[in-house]
């Protein structure tokens, strides 16, 4: 710091004219040539980077409830003012609190994201946050394909820290009040979120089931037949349905140029989609 001196100034002589000087046991800052600390923070004497640059959580106040860095991180977690390093409650300070990481987990399309928060938790808090984190899981969670694996396990391996907590007295001693351990995860909109899989496995199996294309016509099914003949729509039916017109007499896989049945039949040929076939079809009126 300070090795090039501004224009016009003695470098190293005249200390009333040294931008920085560099004298053991007093603060550079507190004896600033121009009059005012330069970083608009503490007084003379005071050490202006004692205080938190970020405006956010100085020492001692909410410094989880409060994080920028968003879930799982803690941006300052060797401080040894705030709550928690005693061995109580990292939040609230209060006793008796356990060690513990409560997951979260958020997936995407095509990437996901892990969520961790570490400390120690007093029953309130550790309730609070495991009830947070694994709602937010639970909707947050199943937007990818990994992550229908990832998610009920993220949900499971938070039950252990949720029974240490639940094992808990109610927290006392705190120097500030604990978490609202607030609703029931089943209270909250977001535990809806559960749903997502079980609807996404009822929508395919739905679609499977329902499917009636004429793909899936078998030999002994009825078919019906809208459309013009040239570009007719056959589906699958059942034989004493009304809109029933044919009986699968016969089916032959693979690429065929309408004379796969030959005369004694109708022939309804699907070709083109990588799977071709050909129904022979008897009428049924
Ligand atoms: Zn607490």
């Amino acid at each position: 710091m300070a090795t090039v001196p501004p224009p016009g100034q003695a470098p190293y002589g005249q200390p009333p004219q040294q931008p920085y000087p560099q004298q053991p046991g007093q603060n550079p800052y507190g004896q600033n040539p121009y009059g005012q600390n330069p970083y608009g923070q503490g007084a003379a004497g005071q050490n202006p980077y004692g205080q938190n640059p970020y405006g956010q959580a100085p020492q001692g106040q909410a410094p989880q409830g409060q994080n920028p860095f968003g879930q799982g991180q803690q941006p300052y977690p060797q401080q040894h003012a705030q709550p928690g390093a005693g061995g109580g409650c990292t939040i609230c300070g209060g006793y008796p609190a356990v060690p513990a990481t409560v997951r979260g987990h958020q997936g995407f399309l095509v990437m996901m994201k892990f969520l961790k928060r570490r400390g120690t938790f007093c029953r309130s808090c550790g309730i609070a946050i495991h009830r947070e984190m694994t709602t937010k899981t639970l909707w947050q969670g199943w937007w990818g394909i990994a992550s229908f694996v990832i998610t009920p396990v993220t949900v499971l391996l938070n039950l252990g820290p949720r029974s240490a907590f639940n094992k808990l007295p109610p927290p006392t001693g705190g120097v500030r009040p604990p978490l609202d351990p607030g609703k029931p995860i089943f209270g909250r909109a977001g535990a809806f979120g559960v749903l997502v899989p079980l609807i996404a496995v009822a929508v395919i199996a739905t679609a499977i089931i329902t499917d009636n294309s004429a793909s899936t016509a078998s030999v002994g099914d009825c078919v019906s037949k809208s459309g013009s003949n040239y570009d007719p729509t056959v589906k699958v039916v059942d034989c004493t349905s009304t809109s029933a017109a044919y009986k699968v007499a016969e089916k032959h896989s693979g690429k065929h140029d309408g004379d796969a049945c030959g005369d004694n039949y109708a022939e309804y040929d699907e070709t083109g989609r990588g799977d071709d076939f050909a129904l022979c079809l008897t009428p049924l009126h």
